[in-house]
């Protein structure tokens, strides 16, 4: 794959629904794009606290304001392992999600506000992740109506359509995800690693995605006849690409 060229005109949103999706799914990413410069905006839409922090409450005397304290400090520590200096938690309740019309105007507005020419966030299916589901349609609506002048929010500019890509989900095979473009990592890849070491309440998830890492590179080697491609993450796309030529 011809290598793309990502500067300081590059916009990149990422939205993650738990605390810790951008790390496990796109981390590697997201350091690279900050690496060369690229404006990188990420969006946390939950703490995760009830549905993927299942170590934290193992001590019975936990409390949710507690793991959300927890949740917070990993999220600080590995947003800067990864270079994300701009970044909001949104601290809607997980497991199960749901959206409300103000949040469907807060996406809107946070689209047009960055005017991304990514996207990263869920795929639509997940087999076991609900939220992830939601996620998707959720980010996917308002990155739609975004490019719409006839929907008007005050003091926005309306934008142009963003590519979308979707995460790689946890049980890949089981929710029908094929990669459909993999990105070469080798250069972040320890980042991504110490971003990961940052969230104890999900320690079991490093091996893992460090081996997850190891697949897709080795396919990324394969896809394209680059052995210098180590270590990679994979995506879906939302929509097909559209060039001048064959890429
Ligand atoms: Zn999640």
């Amino acid at each position: 794959m011809q290598e793309t060229i990502i500067d300081k005109d590059t916009r990149l949103l990422v939205v993650s629904a738990h605390a810790g999706d951008f790390i496990w799914r796109s981390g590697g990413t997201i350091a690279k794009y900050i690496k060369h410069g690229a404006q990188v905006s990420l969006v946390i839409l939950s703490y995760g606290a009830r549905g993927e922090s299942n170590d934290l409450w193992n001590d019975l005397n936990q409390t949710m304001e507690n793991v959300k304290k927890i949740r917070r400090q990993e999220i600080e520590e590995a947003t800067k392992q990864l270079g994300v200096t701009d970044y909001e938690i949104w601290d809607l309740q997980d497991y199960h999600m749901s959206v409300t019309d103000q949040d469907k105007e807060r996406m809107l507005r946070k689209i047009r506000e960055v005017q991304p020419h990514v996207i990263l966030t869920h795929g639509p299916k997940d087999a076991f992740n609900p939220d992830h589901e939601l996620v998707s349609n959720f980010v996917f609506e308002a990155s739609v109506l975004s490019t719409s002048n006839g929907v008007r929010l005050e003091d926005t500019k309306r934008s142009k359509q963003s590519s979308i890509f979707g995460f790689e989900p946890h049980q890949a095979e089981i929710s029908d995800f094929k990669p459909e473009v993999i990105i070469d990592i080798t250069e972040t890849y320890e980042q991504k690693v110490a971003a990961m070491n940052c969230f104890k309440a999900q320690k079991h998830l490093i091996d893992y995605y460090s081996a997850k890492a190891l697949i897709r590179g080795n396919q990324a080697r394969r896809c394209s006849g680059n052995n210098e491609y180590q270590y990679a993450e994979a995506f879906t796309r939302f929509f097909p690409y559209v060039g001048g030529t064959f890429n």
